[in-house]
Order: structure tokens, then sequence, then C-alpha cells
């Protein structure tokens, strides 16, 4: 049976959880596209996974689950504007993406993977993709964060 949830409120206990957040991207055609996405999680590590929960609104999952690839792309502390533009708030007039063995990545971004889409779970209001990573990169750089609603950056001062 189905606990009553106020929508708003199980919001704000998720975001209680600090996240990174990626850039989910795919390529239909000759047309790229790009949404911002902080479900992310590593999966396996052989062979390499990893999973995204993406709505079953948004315009990427039809896309993904026709060409059965995907990246993703984990932002850097600047790169804020890049969340906010595929988001659904649009800040670019044009957006240039990079390429990871066939699949496009953001530029600028800390860690990229290029996936095949391994299988697609119902759950819910969202699909999760798992996917197995086919190719990645990653650099040095601090990620952006993402908590309680609104972007964080990484303190590196340790901890006792
Ligand atoms: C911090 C954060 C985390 C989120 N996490 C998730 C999550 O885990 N799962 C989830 O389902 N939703 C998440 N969302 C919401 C999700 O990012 C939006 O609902 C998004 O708009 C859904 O994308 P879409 O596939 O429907 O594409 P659209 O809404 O069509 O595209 C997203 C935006 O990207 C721009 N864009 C796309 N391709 C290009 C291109 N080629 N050139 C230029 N601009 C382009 C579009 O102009 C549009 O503004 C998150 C949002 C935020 C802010």
């Amino acid at each position: 049976m189905n606990v009553p949830v106020n929508p708003r409120d199980l919001r704000t206990a998720f975001g209680k959880f600090a996240t990174g957040i990626t850039v989910i991207t795919v390529r239909s055609g000759d047309q790229d596209h790009g949404m911002t996405a902080n479900s992310f999680a590593s999966v396996s590590i052989d062979p390499p996974m990893l999973l995204v929960c993406v709505s079953k609104k948004a315009r990427s999952l039809g896309v993904i689950s026709e060409c059965r690839q995907f990246g993703v792309s984990v932002l850097a502390e600047d790169q804020q504007s890049v969340s906010n533009h595929f988001a659904g708030k649009p800040v670019f007039d044009k957006v240039v993406f990079a390429s990871l063995g066939g699949v496009p990545t953001i530029k600028g971004a800390i860690a990229q993977f290029g996936c095949r889409l391994d299988a697609i779970y119902d759950a819910g209001d969202h699909a999760i993709l798992v996917g197995e990573i086919s190719a990645y990169s990653y650099c040095e750089g601090r990620p952006l964060l993402f908590q309680d609603g609104g972007y964080r950056e990484l303190s590196i001062a340790p901890l006792d």
C-alpha cells in the first residue's frame, strides 16, 4: 500500500543527500541533446556499469531508448550555467559538444563516460537507465555539488 506523500516535502527530504551534477547526452541523427541529472550512481566495475534515473516526461528518455547509447559528464565547479542550461533554463545560444567513443559529452567536465544502454527499469514516474561503459576519461578539478535545492562547492578541509 502506498504511504500518502507530499511531493514537495519528499523532494526536501531527498535534497538532504548531497550529490554531484551530471549532464546526460545523446545523439539522434546529427542532433545532440543534453539534460541535467543528479541521480547518477556507479553500479559495477566488472563489467563497468553506471545508472541514472530519468523522468518519463524527459525528452531524453525516448531518444536514449531509441539509439541505445548515451554519455554522462560530471560537471566541474565552474559549470553551474551548464547545469542550468540543460535543466530547461537556457543560457547559451549554441552548445558545442565534445565526443567520447562516438557519444556526445560536455566540454570541461571533470569526468566523462560513454555508455551502451544495457537495461531500462520502470520505476514510478522515472525510468532507471543502466549503461555499460564503453569509454571514459577524467581530469583534475573540483565538482559542482547540489544539496538542499541549491548549488554548493566542495570544502576540502579534512575531517578529524
Ligand atoms: C540539479 C538538477 C538535477 C536534476 N536531476 C534530474 C534527474 O536526475 N533526472 C531527471 O529526470 N531530471 C533531473 N533534473 C531535471 C531535468 O534536468 C530537466 O527536467 C530537463 O529539462 C529534462 O530534459 P529533457 O530531456 O526533457 O530535455 P529538454 O528539456 O528538451 O532539454 C533540456 C535543456 O537543454 C537544452 N538543450 C538540449 N540539447 C541542446 C543542444 N543541442 N543545444 C543547446 N541546448 C540544448 C534545451 O534548450 C533545454 O533547455 C534535474 C535538474 C536539476 C537542476
